[in-house]
């Protein structure tokens, strides 16, 4: 089976169709790891796009909880804040009962899907090795899915050693000595200093996965975050990639 993993698409829709062109093809199935909404200018479009994807796992975030009004969004600085309430005035009903029916992680074909981490599937990001270190302990199979940073990487547990890497795109990463932490980097928001859009191609038999990236057309998804005059740094920070 070939999965095409996606996370964080953070209501840009112009990069995730950018992502679904690139990917086509290439995948039977899709697996999403949550963020659906927030920042970006195209909440309700991307939680129906993906619907139409097939055989959709998808996960609830926490921007996906925020929106819904789950949160208390103190904890938020102010730009995601105000992106936050503009993203809950505008989603749709039918959007959020979606959104609210998703659990934050999942077991699916011998592979473990959380959107933060296995040990705080909502919540907790992955941003180092020791941290890494302590979520494997925290599920069972030999890989586990994340994304919540932003940043793709990957965290390899060998002989109780955990080191991190960058990706190496469109090569083959084999997922077979050792135990795994994967992130494929977000769709809708890369915060890795590489504003292209990022996602992932798992091959199940092979236990093979594939890091991604696809120039989007930014100016567009900014030209819309200006229309509905959602926050300049967040409009900015998208041709920065960070
Ligand atoms: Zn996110």
């Amino acid at each position: 089976m070939r999965v095409l993993i996606i996370t964080d698409v953070h209501g840009n829709e112009v990069a995730l169709e950018a992502v679904l062109a690139d990917a086509k093809g290439q995948y039977d199935v899709v697996w999403c790891l949550g963020d659906l909404v927030g920042y970006g200018p195209n909440p309700n479009e991307c939680v129906e796009r993906v619907q139409e994807l097939p055989s959709l796992i998808c996960l609830v975030g926490n921007h996906d909880k925020a929106a819904l009004g789950d949160i208390d969004l103190s904890t938020f600085n102010v730009d995601a804040r105000t992106s936050t309430e503009w993203s809950q005035s505008v989603l749709n009903d039918k959007n959020r009962e979606y959104l609210a029916g998703l659990t934050g992680s999942v077991i699916t074909d011998g592979f473990t899907l959380a959107h933060g981490s296995p040990r705080e599937p909502v919540w907790e990001y992955i941003l180092d090795s020791y941290t890494a270190l302590a979520n494997f302990d925290y599920f069972n199979t030999r890989t586990c899915f994340v994304g919540h940073t932003h940043t793709p990487i990957i965290y390899h547990m060998f002989e109780s050693a955990c080191q991190a890497y960058m990706p190496s795109y469109d090569e083959e990463l084999y997922l077979t000595e050792g135990r795994f932490i994967v992130n494929p980097g977000s769709v809708g928001q890369p915060r890795d200093g590489n504003p292209d859009a990022a996602y992932g191609i798992l091959d199940t038999e092979r236990n093979v996965f594939i890091h991604k990236r696809v120039p989007y057309d930014i100016a567009e998804t900014q030209k819309r975050m200006r229309e509905h005059e959602l926050p300049m740094r967040l409009v900015l920070r998208l041709e920065l990639g960070w």
